[in-house]
């Protein structure tokens, strides 16, 4: 697989570009600068329309994530592709309000472009007549600025409607998850927004085979790929929800106490603990802390004396979902779990790997998305596991 490449960063999120990318100028050289009515200054154009496309699709990304932030939704990255963008959001908002609103503001990002091109546009017609503004002409290799700009406001519209399609991955298809979830729940109204997304594929894709269009057999079978992951993930959280982390913790022999020296810390080699006191957890041992301790000198220094005391706790009867969310929301690589407030036992994000694989173990499992530190510490830990062995 070729690696996107980064084009910046805003507000800390990374905006990525593929490579394949570079094919939509190649289009752009054939269409506009190759072609009978083209040249130079219409490929040039071209180039300048196409750019203006796909920053409307980031704006669109844009959008998704400035919403998704506004919920306290972490959001990894955007990459554009050639057939359009897709923003890593970590986990959508399991509560449907959120879900709507996160998935509306892409389209009305378009929406807005095309309300703010507008004035501009009756404008040229009402000055210069309407045929300067509505010609087809662009697709056939001649382009004006003028219609480079009616374009790039129907292209809008295009894009917007386009994701409100009720199918997933698109935009759509999450509002009408969204909407059936208050009353059905979830997992019932993604499967009907599963069902609604795939009986549209088969739809589009007896067009495409009746009319021959490549493009719409394309589209389809991509729509039914990602009903059939989204409908998969979903099963994947409810089959989290039902399990208890307390199941799953592992008992450390009731972890260190704050009054051991760090030494003691050390048997069995650096790695995150959990500090108790009479069986109650009073904070975590980081291991990057503990070895940046020991940089300080080791003697007479006690774990109490660098111990993290601003802990998250999860009950043996949280659900490994919940527990997940909030690790991921709190940066948490480690997370002590207690029963009626006595230690019980240490759940970690390597621990949730595990147990992610066990209930899909196929290799056509979706993709995890890990913080880009939490996969760093997976892969480190999932190696020292296999040395071990
Ligand atoms: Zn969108």
């Amino acid at each position: 697989m070729v690696r996107s490449l980064r084009l910046g960063r805003i507000r800390g999120i990374d905006v990525n570009i593929h490579p394949t990318f570079g094919l939509v100028f190649v289009w752009a050289l054939f269409q506009w600068g190759l072609s009978p009515d083209g040249g130079v200054m219409p490929f040039l154009l071209g180039c300048l329309f196409v750019v203006l496309v796909f920053l409307s699709v980031l704006l669109h990304e844009l959008g998704h994530c400035a919403m998704a932030l506004q919920y306290g939704t972490r959001v990894l990255d955007i990459t554009l592709w050639p057939i359009g963008g897709v923003a890593r959001i970590e986990q959508m908002p399991v509560h449907p309000r959120g879900e709507v609103l996160i998935s509306l503001a892409g389209p009305a990002i378009n929406l807005a472009i095309f309300v703010a091109l507008l004035p501009l546009l009756l404008f040229v017609a009402v000055v210069a007549g309407s045929d300067v503004v509505f010609t087809d002409g662009i697709l056939l290799g001649s382009i004006s600025p003028v219609q480079l700009l009616s374009y790039l406001a129907i292209v809008n519209v295009m894009i917007m409607l386009f994701n409100l399609l009720p199918a997933f991955p698109m935009d759509g298809g999450r509002v009408l998850r969204a909407a059936l979830a208050t009353p059905l729940g979830r997992d019932r109204a993604t499967s009907i927004a599963v069902g609604v997304g795939m009986t549209f594929a088969v739809v589009i894709l007896a067009v495409g085979l009746w009319q021959r269009q490549l493009g719409l057999i394309v589209f389809a079978v991509f729509v039914m790929l990602a009903a059939h992951a989204e409908g998969r993930t979903v099963r994947v959280e409810s089959a989290m929800q039902r399990l208890r982390v307390g199941q799953f913790a592992l008992w450390d022999m009731g972890g260190v106490a704050p009054h051991h020296p760090l030494t003691f810390a050390l048997r069995g080699g650096p790695r995150d603990l959990v500090v108790t006191d009479n069986g109650e957890v009073v904070g975590m041992l980081w291991r990057s802390q503990l070895l940046e301790g020991l940089n300080g000198g080791i003697a007479g220094r006690t774990i109490g004396d660098i111990m993290d005391t601003s802990i998250y706790i999860a009950d043996v009867d949280d659900s490994v979902y919940d527990v997940q969310q909030q690790m991921i929301r709190r940066n948490r690589w480690a997370v002590p779990v207690t029963e009626d407030g006595q230690y019980r036992g240490i759940f970690t994000a390597e621990r949730f790997v595990h147990l992610y694989r066990q209930i899909l173990p196929q290799p056509s499992a979706p993709k995890l998305a890990l913080p880009p530190e939490w996969r760093d510490a997976v892969t480190e830990s999932w190696r020292a596991f296999r040395k071990r062995r």
